[in-house]
């Protein structure tokens, strides 16, 4: 019989699915690393996973502790799966501009939720950020997992998503793209690629709203950079520890609406129900065209799936309401 012994044993070893219809006018190949194949529906499963194994390792979470994170929905996913296989409970502190679904999801699967406005800067007190932290001090045998500057986070990537795509692609890749939120995914996928090959240029996607590309510009932290966005899963008003910017070749910024009409094209021209940081980095994928050649491999990530969008960028009427459709 071939089984896996747990849900947790089925995360990783994704596919790799090639774009037909939307990168046309490409010269090049375009292969996805689908990571909704992952049991929590996104490739924060991995992630999830490394960080709370390497705190059992070294004490950070101790047997029936509280796991307390700051999360948007899919490291929240990926955190209370292994928390109901290891006997964790969870608690997850999100924005309030994050969809309904994606807190329902979380509640499907045991966690609490709590629920603080996005509209704030991360130092005030009812800050996303601030909260988790504040929880973490006040909760005894709970362990704050701070995605954001918490190393495990790139070295799940480093040491699983990375390997996946050289070895699936015969260390053929030429150009990585990629979404950035905490920096996780770009960075220990990037750090690998470039330590097998050091031509591979790694690519990041970030909003209008975000201070990643200015930064890796100018080593500028501009607050004029930062302002509410619609995107989900990317961009950021802090600088995480996870986002290696020395492997990073270039941003590129995508709009709120072109992310949300990408995300529609997905579904309705390759059959890929995705989330909509999925929209964002394929339309970046479009925008990098210039740097693409005919023998290039261009390997782009998704995050995660469509059912978290279905009340809005796979809505006709919030599509509307957003002026991302007539
Ligand atoms: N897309 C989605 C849907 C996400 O949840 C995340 C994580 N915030 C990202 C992209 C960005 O990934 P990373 O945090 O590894 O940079």
């Amino acid at each position: 019989m071939n089984y896996a012994e747990n849900i947790l044993e089925t995360i990783g070893n994704t596919p790799l699915v090639k774009l037909n219809k939307l990168t046309e006018e490409l010269p090049c190949l375009v292969l996805s690393k689908y990571e909704t194949f992952n049991p929590g529906n996104s490739v924060k499963d991995r992630m999830a996973l490394q960080m709370i194994e390497d705190a059992e390792a070294d004490g950070r979470l101790k047997p029936g502790g509280t796991i307390i994170e700051g999360t948007s929905g899919n490291t929240g996913m990926g955190l209370a799966l292994a928390a109901i296989i290891k006997g964790y409970k969870c608690i997850f502190v999100m924005a309030d501009k994050q969809s309904k679904e994606k807190v329902d999801i979380l509640k499907a699967v045991g966690a609490e939720v709590v629920v603080c406005p996005t509209a704030v800067e991360p130092e005030d007190p009812r800050s996303y950020y601030s909260v988790s932290k504040r929880l973490g001090e006040e909760i005894p045998n709970s362990w704050y997992v701070n995605q954001y500057d918490n190393p495990s986070n790139a070295k799940a990537h480093f040491l699983s998503t990375g390997p996946e795509i050289w070895e699936q692609t015969e260390g053929k890749i030429t150009h990585f793209v990629v979404g950035v939120g905490t920096g996780g995914t770009i960075s220990g996928v990037g750090k690998y690629l470039k330590s097998k090959n050091p031509n591979v240029k790694v690519w990041g996607v970030d909003t209008y709203g975000s201070v990643f590309k200015k930064y890796h510009e100018t080593g500028e932290f501009d607050e004029n950079e930062i302002y509410p966005y619609i995107t989900e899963g990317i961009g950021e008003d802090i600088l995480p520890k996870n986002v290696d910017f020395s492997i990073i070749d270039g941003f590129t910024k995508v709009t709120d609406k072109d992310a949300a009409v990408y995300t529609q094209r997905l579904a309705k021209e390759e059959g890929m129900f995705l989330g909509n940081s999925a929209g964002a980095a394929i339309k970046g994928v479009l925008q990098l065209k210039e740097h693409f050649t005919k023998d290039d491999v261009v390997v782009v990530l998704f995050h995660d799936h469509g059912s978290r969008y279905v009340g809005k960028m796979f809505n006709d009427d919030w599509m509307r309401e957003q002026n991302f459709i007539e």
